[in-house]
């Protein structure tokens, strides 16, 4: 499978509105960050995106991408799910199959109420939730996923697993049942908001430890804000075998 890095930024991007720090003036396209969001494109070219950021349009078209099969979605907060609506062009001839918690799918369904209100409307996004459950493993379009709870401050969510690699976002705690199944994994991606501590994302420190307790093969960091600084300043503070992702980033997995 191929695994492009849609988006790499906490929920403001980078560059934020009116700001102008270092970070957001940068020119290094590393720099430049849409909101949090990866595409899987199998070996057989189907398409499965992890969340649906606000800035989901932008990214599919940048990819060039024509068709979503399915999106896995990790919480319901808008920098994950503020895009679903986008999909309504990608969802005319089949619905879009979206896998969520029932406390996600019940938050789409109020943020996005006219897609489920039974409406014969032409242009209503068709979008076709599908409640998964922590640990209980799901295949779709041959590909198994583990769903895995992870703590985002006192909020429960899901973290997925692929069989050798897993995508873990806006965790500030990975419960001691999910540690044991991160163990020695060939990628894992997960969450570093900045240097100084958050009380809802984790920082560079803690994601190291999590990283160094699990010791996969590679890791790529997400879901930075601007405070972390500069990639090629911040990636200094790495050690071997972790990299900060940056948006386009590709990867086979
Ligand atoms: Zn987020
Ligand atoms: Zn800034
Ligand atoms: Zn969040």
């Amino acid at each position: 499978m191929l695994l492009t890095f849609l988006g790499t930024a906490t929920s403001t991007g980078i560059p934020v509105l009116g700001c102008d720090c270092e970070v957001c003036r940068s020119d290094d396209p590393r720099d430049s960050r849409l909101r949090c969001s990866s595409l899987i494109t199998t070996d057989d070219g189907k398409n499965i995106l992890i969340d649906c950021g606000p800035d989901v349009r932008a990214q599919l078209l940048r990819e060039g991408v024509k068709s979503i099969d399915w999106v896995i979605i990790t919480h319901s907060h808008y920098d994950h799910v503020g895009g679903l609506d986008d999909l309504r062009t990608l969802s005319y001839s089949r619905p879009v199959d979206i896998y969520c918690t029932d406390d996600v799918a019940a938050d789409i369904r109020r943020q996005l109420p006219y897609c489920f209100s039974g409406s014969n409307y032409p242009n209503i996004p068709k979008l076709q939730l599908h409640i998964i459950e922590p640990y209980k493993e799901f295949e779709t379009c041959g590909v198994r996923i583990e769903p895995v709870r992870v703590f985002h401050g006192k909020l429960p969510i899901v973290g997925f697993i692929f069989g050798n690699w897993a995508y873990v976002t806006d965790a500030t705690e990975v419960p001691s049942p999910t540690l044991e199944l991160l163990h020695n994994l060939d990628v894992l991606i997960i969450n570093a908001l900045r240097i100084a501590p958050n009380p809802t994302h984790m920082n560079l420190a803690e994601a190291l430890d999590v990283i160094k307790s699990v010791s996969p093969r590679q890791a790529y960091l997400i879901h930075m804000s601007h405070q972390m600084g500069r990639h090629e300043d911040a990636s200094r503070r790495l050690p071997p075998g972790v990299a900060f992702a940056y948006d386009n980033l590709k990867i086979t997995v």
